[in-house]
């Protein structure tokens, strides 16, 4: 039996995050993480980080990092949102800006936290389906709304969209905010960061969890006209101000301002990427091309099931979701080269042995 204050509760479903082991002798290719470390700056401030500014509350506009991503991206830090990870910077957005009874539009198949931000902040929403070969089509973000967002490269897909496809978007929905999540943007895709100097509703989302090799240090941001990061910090300042600790500040900017580790680092991995689609090819997997740090791949000849399951035996950990349409695949996040032949290794046993 229910108590009645339960009758009052705020209920979720919420969502779940890939499976984060504690043995640490495991292939994780499950969460999208950058198999390598963070610039190494990073270690260098970590090592020598005075302790007494921890005594001090942080800057509430995170005004070091801020200031250096705004450098970084050729924009005032003033058009710059800072947050713990893009999961905090989307769900200010989602709070600031989807506001209205119309439903916010996103596709069927995507990152699977959307709804779950509807759901609990009461946002109306509609999924919009995947073309067959898993593209969007734009003319179904093309109706009455009330904001719409997709990741691009989309994500689990891993499915890449030009920038007209989003100026397309974008330009048809002057009444609405735009949420293009570029978590992935790095690995192959242009940014459709210049359309924000034309239109006002566009907002960019964007992580140092992948190609900067942060996950566990949770910083993403947004960046979009000056009015639009105005309304975010409005809500954001209404909630906590202090959201981002100072080490993590610190550490971003240092990472942040290391362009040639950066872009060593992501080409890295394009070029792990590349090799591991030939690799899936010749075991028979089929795959949407992919322009991120994984791979969504049909098993075809066995079920993705079936391999997941076999593959975890082997301590090789890949996601797989069982939710119809997706449940045929496997997303298999691009680790260091090694990483990636063991992972072919079981995978020859397992589908062709
Ligand atoms: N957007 C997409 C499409 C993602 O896959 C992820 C990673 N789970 C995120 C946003 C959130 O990443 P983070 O909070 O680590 O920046």
């Amino acid at each position: 039996m229910n108590n009645s204050w339960e009758d009052n509760v705020r209920r979720v479903v919420p969502y779940v995050p890939g499976e984060q082991p504690k043995e640490t002798d495991v292939i994780k290719l499950n969460t999208n993480e950058n198999p390598y470390p963070p610039a190494p700056e990073v270690r260098a401030i970590l090592d020598s980080f005075d302790e007494s500014r921890m005594r001090l509350y942080p800057t509430p506009d995170a005004a070091e990092l801020t200031d250096a991503i705004a450098e970084r991206y050729g924009l005032k830090s003033s058009q710059v949102f800072v947050g713990v990870g893009s999961d905090d910077v989307i769900s200010m957005a989602f709070l600031t800006f989807f506001n209205s009874d119309k439903p916010v539009l996103f596709p069927d198949i995507t990152y699977s936290f959307y709804d779950v931000w509807a759901d609990v902040y009461r946002i109306p929403y509609q999924t919009k389906p995947l073309r067959a070969d898993l593209t969007i089509d734009p003319a179904d973000y093309k109706c009455e709304n009330g904001g719409i967002i997709f990741p691009n490269p989309n994500a689990p897909t891993g499915v890449y969209e030009s920038v007209e496809m989003i100026e397309d978007i974008v330009k048809a929905n002057p009444d609405s905010v735009v949420m293009i999540d570029e978590a992935y943007i790095d690995f192959g895709g242009e940014s459709c960061l210049p359309l924000i100097e034309k239109y006002d509703n566009l907002l960019v989302i964007q992580t140092f969890s992948k190609s900067r090799s942060m996950a566990g240090m949770r910083i993403g941001f947004a960046m979009g006209c000056e009015k639009l990061i105005k309304y975010m910090n409005d809500v954001k300042f209404s909630i906590n101000s202090y959201t981002m600790n100072t080490v993590t500040q610190v550490c971003g900017a240092a990472a942040v301002r290391d362009e040639k580790y950066f872009r060593d680092t992501v080409q890295k991995i394009i070029d792990t990427r590349e090799y591991s689609k030939k690799k899936l090819s010749e075991l028979g997997f089929m795959f949407p091309d992919s322009m991120s740090n994984f791979i969504f791949a049909s098993p075809h000849k066995k079920s993705a099931e079936y391999v997941f399951t076999e593959l975890k035996k082997r301590r090789i950990f890949v996601r797989w979701w069982d939710k119809p349409i997706v449940r045929d695949y496997l997303r298999i996040s691009v680790g260091t080269r090694e990483e990636m032949d063991k992972l072919f290794a079981a995978l020859e046993e397992i589908i062709n042995g």
